[in-house]
């Protein structure tokens, strides 16, 4: 298959950038791949909504410009954080123009709060605004003839140098990726492709991510020799559901805390303060391991948050969503405690890029929460990835479509790259087999590089993933390629870069905490 632009993932970031390269360049063929049903991704479960500047007399681009340098704890780039704080309303104007709709009352968008953040600057939708984001840009997708959508198709590998024997010229020229239905393995030829894959909190056990964030893109890019950097900053979000909810982790949105609910202990103490001033509305990674520490001094594993001094009919009506989901679990959040834990949340690094979404390997773009950009250092301030993902959609498209008009590899070079080898490979056996190494990776991962680490705990990670990787490899060799080899590979992938960017970290920053660390003072 032959195509001009492939993009691989169809969240916020994939979308976005499909619309804007096809509204930029009609006469391009943009084929845009996704290995679930194009709304399965982490942006159609975004709760919060989108951090930006609206209100330019109780709030400016500084102050969010302060906000995120401070969540990032020092390892920001401000040059990225100012071009993404400041292109924030542009972007949002284009999204609301693509369809989506967010709240407002006597024509000015309603803005929440949310920890870290010292105005109100979340633009939202209710409290499921990843939802009507995703809806609206599939809608305005469809009506782009330029765009060709191919659902339950994985990424398996990146084609580069590696898979042709002439002259390496260090280029990406597309990916091999197997469909689901038939598990077929194409080639799918393309001058520009970009990875929008999503993020990877799925390596851990207790994720708010879905299914398929297995950090699929970041591990292709890993193999294909491609810049990765900062997978030691992870966020734990500190508030998901204690329980599960349909065998998923359900998240209890940082707004709620935003409009005024309460950490408790197990005695019913508010506990935040005593970690810092801010309290509840602490940056992520604060409130994380405050809850942390008081698990473990507990021994329980959750903690309370309290809504119930709410005036009456504001919890069901902001947080319709959070709502039905905790009274379907019986909890009440009027009168009831809901009892929340941390869970995996994001990926702060990634494939990294420079400020047009290129990354290492010409004509390789990464975008959107599989990138690592510089905007979040070692902590993403709250809702500030729907904006990276809008920013560098939109940069990437304008950086790729001056690709596409100045320079083409030849069709005859595309043409010698191999198809997929598929010979040696033999039926599946083993499904329950890789069930079973998967859980066991995942759980690995929680226990000794979660929310807290140390140094001999990431030793025996690094050890136990060793095993998992040749396990994992075996797997690989032996079976028919599936959709889920190829995710567990990825999982042991990430997991195992994950741990050595840990062990290379000397100090503590952010998301990252190694307790045999000097902690900072
Ligand atoms: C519960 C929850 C709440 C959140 N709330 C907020 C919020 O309020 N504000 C905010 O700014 N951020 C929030 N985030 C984070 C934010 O949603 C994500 O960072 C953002 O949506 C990422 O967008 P993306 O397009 O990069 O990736 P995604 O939206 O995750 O999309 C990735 C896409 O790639 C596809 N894909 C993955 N691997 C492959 C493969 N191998 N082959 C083909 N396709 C593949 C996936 O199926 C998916 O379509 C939240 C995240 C979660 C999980």
């Amino acid at each position: 298959m032959q195509t001009d632009v492939l993009v691989i993932g169809s969240g916020i970031a994939g979308l976005s950038y499909a619309l804007e390269l096809a509204a930029l360049r009609p006469e391009t063929a943009i084929t845009l791949l996704t290995k679930r049903d194009v709304l399965e991704s982490n942006t159609k479960y975004a709760q919060g909504g989108i951090a930006v500047v609206q209100d330019f007399v109780s709030d400016s681009f500084e102050s969010h410009i302060a906000d995120t340098l401070k969540a990032g704890d020092g390892l920001c780039d401000p040059e990225v954080v100012r071009f993404v704080v400041e292109e924030g309303p542009k972007r949002l104007d284009q999204l609301i123009h693509w369809g989506a709709q967010f709240d407002s009352a006597a024509n000015r968008l309603h803005l929440g709060k949310e920890g870290g953040h010292s105005a109100h600057r979340i633009v939202h939708y209710k409290d499921q605004s990843g939802f009507e984001i995703q809806q609206s840009l599939i809608a305005a997708l469809k009506s782009k003839p330029n765009i060709r959508l191919l659902e339950n198709h994985t990424l398996v590998d990146l084609i580069t140098d590696h898979h042709h024997d002439q002259a390496p010229k260090n280029a990406c020229y597309g990916a091999y990726v197997i469909s689901l239905e038939d598990l077929k393995i194409l080639k799918i030829n393309a001058q520009i492709t970009v990875l929008s894959t999503g993020g990877a909190s799925q390596i851990y056990d207790f994720s708010t991510n879905p299914e398929g964030a297995t950090g699929d893109g970041i591990a292709a890019a890993y193999r294909a020799k491609v810049t990765i950097k900062s997978l030691q900053y992870v966020q734990f979000h500190p508030t998901a559901l204690a329980q599960k909810v349909g065998g998923n982790t359900f998240l209890i949105s940082e707004a709620v805390r935003g409009a005024g609910a309460y950490l408790r202990n197990k005695e019913g103490e508010r506990f935040m303060f005593s970690h810092d001033v801010r309290g509840e509305l602490a940056s992520r990674d604060i409130v994380a391991r405050g809850i942390e520490s008081e698990m473990l001094k507990t021994t329980r594993d959750f903690v309370y948050l309290d809504a119930i001094h709410f005036k009456v009919g504001v919890f069901e009506k902001e947080f319709p969503h959070i709502f039905e989901n905790c009274m379907h679990l019986g909890i009440d959040p009027r009168e009831t405690y809901i009892p929340v834990r941390p869970a995996a949340h994001y990926f702060c690094g990634g494939v990294h890029v420079n400020i047009h979404g290129e990354t290492s390997l010409s004509r390789l773009y990464a975008i959107g929460e599989c990138s690592h950009t510089g905007l979040h250092g070692a902590n993403r301030l709250a809702s500030n990835s729907l904006l990276e993902a809008l920013v560098y959609a939109h940069s990437a498209a304008q950086s790729s479509a001056q690709v596409l008009k100045n320079s083409h590899i030849e069709d005859t070079y595309l043409d010698g790259i191999p198809e997929w080898n598929s010979a040696q490979q033999l039926i599946d056996k083993n499904s329950k087999k890789l069930q079973k190494l998967k859980r066991s990776v995942q759980k690995l991962l929680s226990l000794k590089a979660g929310v807290y680490k140390t140094t001999k705990g990431l030793q025996e990670a690094e050890e136990a993933m060793a095993v998992y990787y040749d396990k994992a490899k075996a797997l690989y060799n032996t079976n028919k390629l599936t959709p889920q080899i190829c995710e567990l590979r990825n999982l042991v992938n990430v997991g195992y870069l994950m741990i050595k960017q840990s062990q290379e970290c000397q100090e503590n920053r952010g998301g990252f905490f190694n307790q045999d660390l000097e902690v900072k003072p």
